[in-house]
């Protein structure tokens, strides 16, 4: 029996959700978040964890994210990673200048590249076919985790694919929905049979119209990056699901994130498709470098609630439709104009909240590149399984200020002095490699002061130099 922090008044069977007999409403993960405690939080999540993947192994991946190009039509107000295709530092990877930060990730171990960029106005699909292809043939044992769903969309409207019409940048959901979706099938079945194995979950950002219109300038809507998904589970392909929090979003609207993605697993598993989610990883927004960050911060002592808290809880009651522009700026004025930024106590009660929510999804990363190294060790005790990837480069969430790096050796090491067992996996989660010997990485170190925390590669023109370590950040960001 585990005793609960949970107002009596509305008692939640919090025994049945940790044993995985009950799901989570969503008014019940609201009154979780506003009034359980954090230590009661940790120790729900923790539970489930443990059923899901037992009590000993912690994993990662070893892959290297390449932004093959941050040329991009959106204007995301978070981002401090794109670029106008004219600007003197923007870049598109060459051929070779991609094959050889593939052939540095293989020399190293690693298993798995993620190809993300901006979304390019000029590039056909007979270009993405060719990297994909090219890849393959180069490299057949990396697996190649690929273009996250607002790229995509982007595709859909601006492909040139006889049968089927183009669009303005940003304008791809204009087109008849069955269009749409037919175009959407095509391209995902032509850069799978060129070499895509997987979709990352890049851009969820978070899904509420009210949120997204105000963050994604030009970029994929809610619903359109859940159904890039759906596609690609129709075809056989696992995803994985991110959201970025702490910044003008109600605490309603995180829940609603989360609620998009169960309701879109359960009906992948309904209707048996090939594909899944696998993994949800959730981290907070990083101001540096940012027009979003540069939005004043909520006083949390003025007494008064936060805007997008107004906003999210009118939405979620009903009283307004979040498509409703006017109807939003006049219930809540100041929504969107005021940033509230998550720290690591709203991160690990987020993250363990998702944990007990998505009862459908396999894992849940931690995401300590945004937090640190230690705050991401403790996520491994607020429902995390995984601690994201280790990888030679990351330029976009680098680009807004994160600048926490780490070698391989410390992350087995912040694992292995957590209790766990660190091991590698793949894509899928499959267990690769165990390190429980004496040849451990970590447990060959006798000098730690080598390996202390770097500031992550960044990409710029003509430099295709990379860190001679093997550096670890999140694996879906972007
Ligand atoms: S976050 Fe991605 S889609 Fe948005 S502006 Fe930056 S590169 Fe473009």
């Amino acid at each position: 029996m585990i005793r609960s922090t949970i107002p009596p008044l509305d008692p939640i069977d919090i025994d049945a959700v940790v044993a995985g007999e009950k799901r989570l409403s969503r008014d019940e993960a609201m009154q979780l978040y506003r009034h359980a405690s954090l230590h009661d939080l940790g120790r729900w999540a923790h539970a489930v964890c443990e059923r899901v993947h037992g009590p000993d192994i912690r994993t990662f991946v070893k892959d290297r994210n390449i932004n093959y190009t941050n040329v991009c039509t959106a204007r995301c107000t978070f981002c401090a990673f794109r670029r106008d295709g004219g600007e003197a530092d923007a870049y598109t990877l060459s051929r070779d200048e991609l094959h050889q930060k593939v052939r540095e990730l293989v020399d190293k171990g690693g298993t798995q590249v993620l190809l993300q960029g901006g979304m390019h106005p000029d590039l056909p699909v007979a270009f993405y076919e060719d990297l994909l292809s090219d890849l393959k043939a180069a490299f057949p044992q990396v697996h190649i985790h690929g273009f996250s769903p607002p790229e995509i969309v982007e595709f859909v409207g601006l492909f040139e694919m006889e049968g089927f019409p183009v669009a303005a940048p940003g304008k791809s959901g204009q087109m008849p929905e069955e269009v749409w979706v037919a175009k959407l099938d095509a391209i995902l079945g032509r850069l799978r049979a060129a070499g895509l194995d997987s979709v990352p979950g890049g851009g969820g950002e978070i899904f509420a119209e009210h949120v997204r219109r105000r963050i994604g300038l030009g970029k994929a809507d809610g619903r359109q990056w859940l159904e890039v998904m759906a596609a690609a589970h129709r075809q056989g392909m696992l995803t994985s699901a991110t959201m970025m929090f702490g910044h003008i979003e109600g605490v309603t609207d995180r829940i609603d994130h989360m609620d998009r993605v169960r309701t879109y697993q359960d009906r992948a598993i309904e209707h048996n498709w090939p594909g899944r989610y696998v993994s949800f990883i959730s981290w907070p927004f990083q101001r540096e470098n940012t027009p979003l960050g540069r939005v004043p911060d909520w006083d949390a002592s003025s007494g008064e609630p936060f805007p997008g808290d107004v906003l999210a809880d009118a939405v979620e009651q009903g009283a307004i439709d979040a498509h409703d522009k006017d109807a939003c700026n006049t219930t809540s004025p100041l929504a969107g104009k005021l940033v509230r930024m998550a720290g690591a106590v709203d991160y690990l009660r987020t993250q363990a909240i998702s944990r007990l929510y998505l009862d459908n999804i396999h894992s849940i990363g931690a995401s300590w590149v945004t937090m640190g190294p230690r705050i991401g060790q403790l996520g491994l005790f607020y429902g995390a399984n995984d601690m994201g990837s280790i990888m030679m480069e990351e330029n976009v969430v680098s680009a807004a200020g994160t600048t926490y790096c780490l070698d391989e050796e410390v992350l087995c090491h912040l694992i292995r002095s957590s209790g766990f067992t660190p091991a590698q996996r793949d894509n899928a989660y499959r267990i690769l490699r165990v390190y429980n010997g004496e040849d451990s990485p970590d447990l060959r170190v006798s000098d730690w002061s080598r390996h202390r925390a770097a500031v992550l590669h960044k990409q710029t023109p003509g430099d295709i130099e990379t860190q001679v370590s093997l550096t670890i950040t999140d694996s879906d960001d972007g």
